[in-house]
């Protein structure tokens, strides 16, 4: 008889739940509440989701391309979709090839797989500070120490930053969570600092097409480009997706990079999926080829940008007093601190889960979990009347926090 009483397998999970803490659980919570204002996703509008179109070209790339479709496909991804990709991200400095491609399960594997690459237990990383969530979570398993980087600051100093850090993971497009955008001068000094000290610099980039003011600044890939144009070689790791500009379901992103890292990131990836849906892979393609992307742009966009307008206007009636915030120039988030250091955001969670609405707390953001003064609030799924009655809520749950 096999003794039941000894729940043998738990410390295996300790890892694994000790992220699953409180505030996950209120997330987890936050779907079924109905009436329920959730700033607290990142979710896209589903709306500008070019349904019928991607039904149509769906079921004929099943019907013309079963093998590619519905059989397995090449570890590094469709072919067609990695030159295609190397075509849209080349300019007269950086010359990128099939090589230089590696189609992943959404941005989210790649992440994943540079940790599987190139996490040794404990190693350092330096991370973009406050740091996306979901790298977090795909690197915990190997439990890496963080050097935080606070590229705005004017005391930042790029090259002790990256060196002797495994890698360095950056958002340098309005990050998640803070929403901001890293100017030319630290984006140069990056990727000379990744030069210098031989570090691979990753650009994590899935809100590079929402820009609602001013012209797109030149990517790190780009910057590091070498004077002499030839086969790409440098040290940046640049992950794309379509989750933000077509539709998150596809899990459909990609890596650009040195052929190298490209084959080693090949070789993990077939121990995790083995190779990224071929459906997704050709509807990827094909939508990129008619050019739905660029087509739903100016709306995606427009949406973006009225509703970042109608929620920084609801900010400013109703919280200008007790939050101080940037208004984001493009992406899907406005960072909050509050001006009142007794405001515990965690704490905060709660009384505005109480008053209906749902925010992402600082704690989230931190390796260590220690940041308790700020929070993310999400602009994009929700129209502007929900917006402003979101922030009506936090201002009522503000005042019973700091009232508590
Ligand atoms: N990186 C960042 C900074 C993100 O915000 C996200 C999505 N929330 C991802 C990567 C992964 O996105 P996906 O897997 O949907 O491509």
């Amino acid at each position: 008889m096999p003794d039941q009483t000894v729940p043998t397998m738990r410390p295996a999970f300790a890892p694994w739940l000790s992220r699953s803490n409180d505030v996950t659980s209120v997330f987890l919570a936050a779907g079924q509440v109905p009436g329920l204002v959730n700033l607290a996703g990142g979710l896209p509008e589903p709306s500008v989701w070019p349904v019928a179109e991607l039904a149509g070209l769906a079921a004929e790339a099943i019907r013309s391309h079963p093998d590619e479709t519905l059989g397995y496909g090449p570890i590094p991804g469709l072919p067609a979709l990695r030159d295609l990709i190397a075509a849209r991200f080349s300019t007269d400095a950086l010359r990128l090839s099939r090589e230089n491609v590696l189609i992943t399960t959404g941005g989210m594997q790649a992440l994943e797989l540079m940790g599987k690459v190139l996490l040794q237990p404990g190693g350092l990383v330096a991370a973009q500070s406050p740091a996306y969530l979901g790298a977090l979570d795909a690197w915990m398993p190997h439990a890496p120490r963080y050097r935080p980087m606070r590229i705005e600051g004017n005391d930042f100093d790029p090259h002790a930053a990256l060196a002797g850090a495994q890698f360095a993971y950056t958002v340098p497009n309005f990050s998640n969570p803070s929403g901001r955008l890293v100017a030319l001068p630290e984006r140069q000094a990056l990727v000379a600092a990744a030069h210098a000290t031989g570090t691979w610099l990753i650009e994590d980039d899935p809100y590079g097409a929402l820009y609602y003011e001013g012209e797109p600044l030149p990517r790190l890939l780009e910057l590091s480009a070498g004077a002499r144009p030839g086969p790409y070689d440098g040290p940046v790791v640049y992950m794309g997706s379509l989750s933000k500009e077509l539709a998150p379901g596809l899990r459909v992103g990609w890596v650009i990079a040195a052929p190298e890292m490209i084959a080693a990131l090949a070789t993990a990836k077939q121990g995790s999926d083995m190779c990224s849906s071929g459906l997704s892979q050709m509807l990827a393609l094909r939508a990129l080829q008619a050019g739905i992307t660029d087509r739903i742009r100016p709306e995606v966009l427009a949406i973006y940008r009225a509703r970042r307008d109608a929620l920084c206007a609801a900010m400013q009636a109703h919280l200008a007093g007790d939050l101080d915030w940037q208004v984001p120039v493009g992406g899907m988030f406005v960072w909050a601190t509050a001006r009142d250091p007794r405001l515990d955001t965690d704490r905060l969670l709660h009384h505005a889960m109480a008053e209906g609405v749902c925010i992402s707390p600082s704690s989230v953001f931190d390796p260590e979990g220690l940041d308790r003064r700020s929070l993310r609030l999400n602009f994009t799924l929700n129209p502007p009347e929900r917006l402003e009655e979101g922030c009506r809520r936090l201002a009522r749950a503000i005042r019973a926090a700091l009232a508590e």
